[in-house]
């Protein structure tokens, strides 16, 4: 299954998107074990890089707090690196680019090591329940960054800024699936499958059997 969904010659890359709470870094990690990707959190990255003594670290630390995106310049440097200690492995970007220009800036990486986004997955819901959704998971796992405050900030940053990805990736003609998130993991994991399948999509044709 490792070469299943590689779109060209290198290694391939994957961006998973959506709104926070929507279940994204569950069904992330179930795609990446399932097809032999290589999974980079870059909300876990974050937290490492917040928990780093000195000035940067602080900084990420009281953004992811807030609920806020970390500087673009910081995450894109973040995986560039992790990118380049996996040059050969196909990897699933969880929770990156989320903003245009670290698509850009992604997208210029790829291109000079000769690989692209070959797709981009995003998981939708409606907002109250992504909402409900998170504060039951602040309760459960004591997460200090989803106060309502902060999930209401992420809500509205995420239409602002990430879901305009989803178009710089269709204007490039890059497959975007959107899997309708609601339902529980294993049912959505069943829609992932199939929006992900390789021929799948409006550019690549009608699904084929
Ligand atoms: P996540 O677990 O993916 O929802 O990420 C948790 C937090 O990490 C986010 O609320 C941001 O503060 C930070 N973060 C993760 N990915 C990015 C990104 N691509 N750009 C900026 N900040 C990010």
């Amino acid at each position: 299954a490792r070469t299943e969904l590689r779109g060209g010659p290198r290694a391939g890359c994957w961006a998973a998107c959506g709104a926070r709470g929507g279940g994204k870094g569950a069904q992330a990690r179930t795609v990446s074990s399932g097809f032999g990707l290589t999974d980079l959190a870059t909300g876990e990255v974050g937290r490492g890089e917040g928990a780093e003594v000195g000035e940067g670290g602080r900084q990420v630390a009281a953004l992811m707090k807030a609920g806020q995106l970390v500087p673009d310049p910081v995450m894109v440097r973040i995986v560039s690196e992790r990118l380049a200690r996996n040059p050969d492995e196909d990897v699933l970007l969880d929770g990156f680019p989320r903003t245009v220009e670290q698509a850009r800036a992604l997208d210029e990486l790829l291109a000079s090591e000769g690989r692209r986004v070959d797709m981009v997955a995003a998981l939708t819901a409606p907002e109250d329940a992504l909402i409900d959704r998170l504060l039951h998971r602040a309760q459960v796992e004591n997460r200090a960054d989803d106060t309502r405050q902060a999930i209401e900030e992420r809500m509205h940053e995420y239409h602002q800024r990430t879901a305009p990805v989803l178009d710089h990736y269709r204007s490039a003609g890059v497959v975007v699936a959107e899997v309708d998130g609601v339902g529980d993991p294993g049912e959505v994991f069943g829609r992932v499958r199939v929006a992900v399948r390789p021929g799948a999509g409006p550019d690549r044709g009608p699904l084929s059997h």
